[in-house]
C-alpha cells in the first residue's frame, strides 16, 4: 500500500502526530488508494513557517518568471492527464470522462494564469496636480492558507494555488481527507516544474489541521471552498485578525423551463446538471422549475431518463453515474429522501441504495426524482449534495423567478426558453453569481469569475481576472517630480 507524505519546504514529511488515515475508493471500499498523514497543529505550524520563509524570495521573482513555472506545470499535466484522471476516479468516484475534465480545468487554469504573469496590469492615470504621476501596482498578500473540498480535487486547488502563486504569494494547502491524492499530485507537479522549496506546501488531515492554519498569525489570507457550515467557522476564525477570507460554499441551484423551451435540450441539461458527479457539485441542478403546460411531459421523460442511467464504478466506460463519496453522505441523502416523503413530495423514481454484484462494495444510490415539490419544502431549500432532483411546477416566468430566488443560496441558475425577452428578464432578476441560457447550471470556464451570492459566498469571486484581486493587494503610487510641495485638494 502506498503512503503519501506532507509536502513541506520542498520535502516529503511524515506528520508530527505520527498518525495516518486511509483514502478509500468509494466505488470499492476494499481498495485503499493510499495512506495519508493525519496532520495536527504542529504540522500546520511547520508548513506555515516554511511558506513564511519562502515568501520574500518568491515575491521578488519577476512575475513572468513565476508564470513560466506554471506553464511548465501545465505541460506536465497534459502529459500525465490520463493517469491523473484515473487516480482521481479511484479516490472520489466520478466517472473517468468527468475526472479528465477536472484535470483539464487545472491545465486550463495553469495556462491562463501563466499568461497573467506577463500582464498583472495596474493602471496609470493623470494626477490632478502638474508634474505628478499616478499608478497602481499589485502586491502579494503573503502566506495563503487554502482549504478545499473533495468533489473537484484538482480543479479547485488549481483555482486557488495558481493565482496565489502568480501574484507572488506562498501557500499552504489542506485538501479534503476524502480526496487528498489529486491535490498531492498537483503540488508535486508544480514542484517538479521548478517552484523553489517552501513556496507551495501540502498538509493533509481534517478539521484539526485546518483550524490550526486559520489561527496561525503568519497566515494573511484564507481561501476556503466547502460547506456553508464550515465556511461560517472559517469566517469567524479569520475575523479577529482581519485576515482576508474568501468563501465558496453551498448551492441550491435552479433550472427554469418555460413552455416554449426545446424540451429535448432541457432534458439533456437537467440529467447532466442534476446527476453529473452524482449530484455532488456545488452547482448541481437540484431544482427544476417547469411551466405547468409542459410539466407532465417533462416529468415523464425526465424520470424515464433518470431510471435509465447506468450507475457503477467510474472506471468502467459504460458507467454514467459513480458512487456517493462516503457512508455519512449516503446517510444524509437517505435522510433527505425520508424528509421529502414526509413533507408530501412525490417520489417519482429512485429513493434507495443500490447494491448487488460489484455495487455491494461501494456507496451507491439510485438517481432520484421528487415530483410535485413546493418551493418551500426542505428538499427544495437545503443542499442535499447527492443524486436527488426536485421538480417544481410553476404558472409563469415571474413565479419561476420567485421560486428560483427563494432559497438562502445564490450560486447558479439557468433558463430554457426560445423567448429572448424572457431569457434577459430572468438573467436580470436571478440573484446568483452564475446564470446560463439554454444550458444547465454547470459548465463554468476558468477565464470567467466563479462564485455566488447570499449563503454561497462572501462577496469575492474565484477564477478569471477576479482571482487576481483576491490574491493581491492594490498599492496606489504617486510620484511627484515638481520639486516642490504640492497639496492635493488644496493647491
Ligand atoms: P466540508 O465543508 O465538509 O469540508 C471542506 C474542507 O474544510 C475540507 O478540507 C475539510 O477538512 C475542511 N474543514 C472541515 N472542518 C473544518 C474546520 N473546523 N476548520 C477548518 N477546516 C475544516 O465540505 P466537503 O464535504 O468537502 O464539500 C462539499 C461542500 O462543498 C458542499 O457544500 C458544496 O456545495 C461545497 N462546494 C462549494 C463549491 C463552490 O465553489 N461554491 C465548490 C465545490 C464544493
Amino acid at each position: 500500500m502506498s503512503t503519501f507524505y506532507n509536502l513541506v519546504n520542498g520535502r516529503e514529511a511524515a506528520s508530527i502526530t505520527g498518525r495516518t488515515f486511509e483514502n478509500r475508493n468509494p466505488a470499492d471500499r476494499n481498495e485503499i488508494v493510499g495512506l495519508f498523514q493525519e496532520s495536527g497543529p504542529e504540522d500546520a505550524r511547520c508548513a506555515v513557517a516554511a511558506a513564511s520563509e519562502a515568501f520574500p524570495i518568491w515575491r521578488d521573482v519577476p512575475a513572468p518568471r513565476r508564470a513560466e513555472i506554471l506553464y511548465r506545470a501545465a505541460e506536465i499535466l497534459v502529459e500525465r492527464k490520463e493517469e491523473l484522471a484515473r487516480d482521481m476516479t479511484r479516490e472520489m468516484g466520478k466517472v473517468l470522462e468527468e475526472t479528465r475534465g477536472d484535470v483539464q480545468e487545472a491545465i486550463d487554469m495553469a495556462y491562463f494564469m501563466a499568461g497573467e504573469g506577463r500582464r498583472l496590469y495596474g493602471q496609470t492615470t493623470p494626477s490632478e496636480l502638474p508634474d505628478k504621476f499616478c499608478m497602481t501596482v499589485r502586491m502579494p498578500v503573503g502566506v495563503c492558507a487554502l482549504i478545499t473540498p473533495w468533489n473537484f480535487p484538482m480543479a479547485i486547488p488549481s483555482w486557488k494555488i495558481l493565482p496565489a502563486l502568480v501574484c507572488g504569494n506562498t501557500v499552504v494547502i489542506k485538501p479534503s481527507s476524502d480526496a487528498p491524492l489529486s491535490c498531492w499530485h498537483f503540488a508535486k507537479i508544480l514542484n517538479e516544474a521548478g517552484l523553489p522549496a517552501g513556496v507551495l506546501n501540502v498538509v493533509t488531515g481534517g478539521a484539526e489541521a485546518g483550524e490550526a492554519l486559520l489561527k496561525d498569525p503568519a497566515v494573511r489570507l484564507v481561501s476556503f471552498t466547502g460547506s456553508t457550515a464550515v465556511g461560517r467557522l472559517v469566517a469567524q476564525a479569520c475575523a479577529p485578525a482581519f485576515k482576508r477570507s474568501n468563501l465558496e460554499m453551498g448551492g441550491k441551484n435552479v433550472v427554469i423551463i418555460l413552455d416554449d423551451a426545446n424540451l429535448e435540450l432541457a432534458l439533456d441539461g437537467c440529467v447532466w446538471g442534476g446527476f453529473g458527479t452524482t449530484g455532488q457539485r456545488c452547482t448541481a441542478a437540484s431544482r427544476v422549475v417547469v411551466h405547468e403546460n409542459i410539466y407532465r411531459q417533462f416529468l415523464d421523460q425526465f424520470v424515464e431518463r433518470a431510471r435509465a442511467l447506468r450507475v457503477g464504478n467510474g472506471l468502467d466506460p459504460s458507467v454514467q453515474i459513480g458512487p456517493i463519496i462516503n457512508e455519512k453522505q449516503l446517510e444524509r441523502v437517505e435522510e433527505y429522501v425520508r424528509i421529502g416523503n414526509a413533507e408530501g413530495a412525490r417520489l417519482a423514481c429512485g429513493g434507495h441504495r443500490m447494491s448487488g454484484g460489484p455495487l455491494s462494495s461501494g456507496w451507491f444510490y439510485a438517481p432520484t426524482v421528487f415530483a410535485d415539490v413546493a418551493g418551500r419544502m426542505r428538499v427544495a431549500q437545503e443542499e442535499i449534495f447527492g443524486p436527488v432532483v426536485s421538480v417544481i411546477p410553476c404558472r409563469s416566468l415571474d413565479q419561476a423567478i420567485e421560486i428560483g430566488n427563494g432559497v438562502t443560496y445564490g450560486l447558479s441558475s439557468s433558463i430554457y426558453t426560445r423567448d429572448i425577452n424572457a431569457a434577459f428578464r430572468a438573467m436580470r432578476e436571478m440573484y446568483t453569481g452564475i446564470f446560463y441560457v439554454n444550458a444547465p447550471t454547470i459548465g463554468a470556464e476558468v477565464h470567467l469569475p466563479f462564485g455566488g451570492t447570499k449563503d454561497t459566498g462572501n462577496g469575492h469571486r474565484e477564477s478569471g481576472l477576479a482571482a487576481l484581486d483576491l490574491f493581491s493587494e492594490w498599492k496606489s503610487v504617486y510620484v511627484d517630480y515638481s520639486n516642490r510641495l504640492q497639496r492635493a485638494q488644496i493647491d
